[in-house]
Order: structure tokens, then sequence, then C-alpha cells
């Protein structure tokens, strides 16, 4: 993707300089304080694009499928990650059940399709409405996106249950596993810059539509 002389401001210094073409795979660096401004990623788009679909495959199969099955008794019980919250509103405790599912289904479930959305927009030019906003939410969202904290608790839980039933861990562990490294790899190659800049040509491009 090539970059327009651009003015921009030193989020650690404050100094205002004016940034030429940089290639692809490197990145800017304050002329002050050599603090970063910006990367230009080779692949630009796609990459973030690629693992973010793999992402929202990944989410469907962690939903769809049992996190782990416990047998106690011979009892043999299946549970997806909605269905541990189902129980605990089952037991009274709605609050609970909205931590749970919250952070751990909800907002990453909204981030991934979110993204998808923004980046198919800009990178086939669709023009999208609402694209702008929802980029904003997403970064907005994030914070609140805890499938990581969620695993940790699977894990201290399948310590505890191990000693007293059979715990197999399922199909949707695993896919839970790699959808925090694929999703955590999409965020980390995403450029806000670059999404920007591309957002901001098609505004102009409106524009100029809109007054000849
Ligand atoms: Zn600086």
């Amino acid at each position: 993707m090539e970059h327009p002389d651009i003015i921009f401001v030193c989020h650690e210094c404050d100094a205002l300089q004016r940034v030429s073409n940089i290639e692809p795979g490197n990145v800017a660096n304050c002329v002050c304080c050599g603090g970063h401004l910006f990367r230009n990623p080779k692949g630009g788009i796609d990459k973030p694009l690629a693992l973010a679909i793999s992402s929202l495959i990944l989410y469907f199969v962690a939903n769809l499928y049992p996190i782990m099955t416990i047998t106690i008794a011979g009892i043999k019980q299946d549970a997806t990650l909605t269905d541990s919250a189902i129980v605990f509103m089952q037991q009274g405790s709605p609050e609970l059940a909205a931590i749970v599912w919250v952070p751990s289904v909800l907002i990453p479930g909204l981030i991934i399709s979110g993204l998808l959305y923004v980046l198919l927009s800009i990178r086939y030019s669709l023009g999208w409405r609402y694209t702008t906003t929802i980029l904003i939410w997403i970064s907005r969202m994030l914070p609140w996106g805890m499938m990581d904290v969620f695993l940790l608790g699977i894990l201290v839980t399948l310590v505890k249950l191990s000693a007293l039933a059979d715990v197999v861990l399922g199909t949707g562990f695993y896919a839970f596993v790699v959808l925090i490294i694929f999703n955590a790899a999409a965020i980390a190659s995403l450029e806000p810059h670059l999404l920007w800049e591309c957002l901001d040509d098609r505004a102009d491009r409106e524009l100029e539509a809109e007054y000849d």
C-alpha cells in the first residue's frame, strides 16, 4: 500500500513531522525521540483478513462443540461455553452467567465479525455503511474480550475436577486455544493507521463525487 506524504504527531513527544512513503515491512520512527509512529506491514490488509476469516471459523467450532466431557458415577455430561453460562442462570446466578458469557462468547464474537466487516469493506472497496463506527467500537471492545482469562479458568477447573471425575477435553477446547492465538495474531497484524488512511481516502472520493 502506497503512503502519500502525511503529517504525523508523535504520541511520545508530540513532535509534528512530515512522513513520506515507507516500504512494506518497514517502520516509521519519530525524528525527535525515535518513538514508533506507524508501520507499513507486508501483505497490507490481506494478512489480518485471512486471520479474521480463520478466527470466525474457529469461533463457531469453539462454541458449537463441547469444551469438555465430564463423567461422574457413569453419568456423562458434555458442556459447551454457552452451556456453562446456562447452568449459572439455572442456579439463580444471572450475574455469574453474564461474567462468563459476555467476555468469552459475546464480545469476541462481536470483535471477530466486526473486524471481518471492516476488513472486507476496505479490502474490496465495498463501501459498506457504518465501517468507521464499527472500527471505533472494535477498539473500545478490545479490552473486554477475555478469552484467555476464560481459558485459564477452564484449566483450573480441569485440575480441580480431575480428582473427582473423569474429564476429557473436547473439540471445542482445542478450537478455543487455536482461536485465542489466531485472534491475537489478527489484532496484532492490524495497522490502525493503514485502516484509517483507506477510510479517509474513500471519504475524500465520496466528497469529490458529491461536488462534481
Ligand atoms: Zn517523538
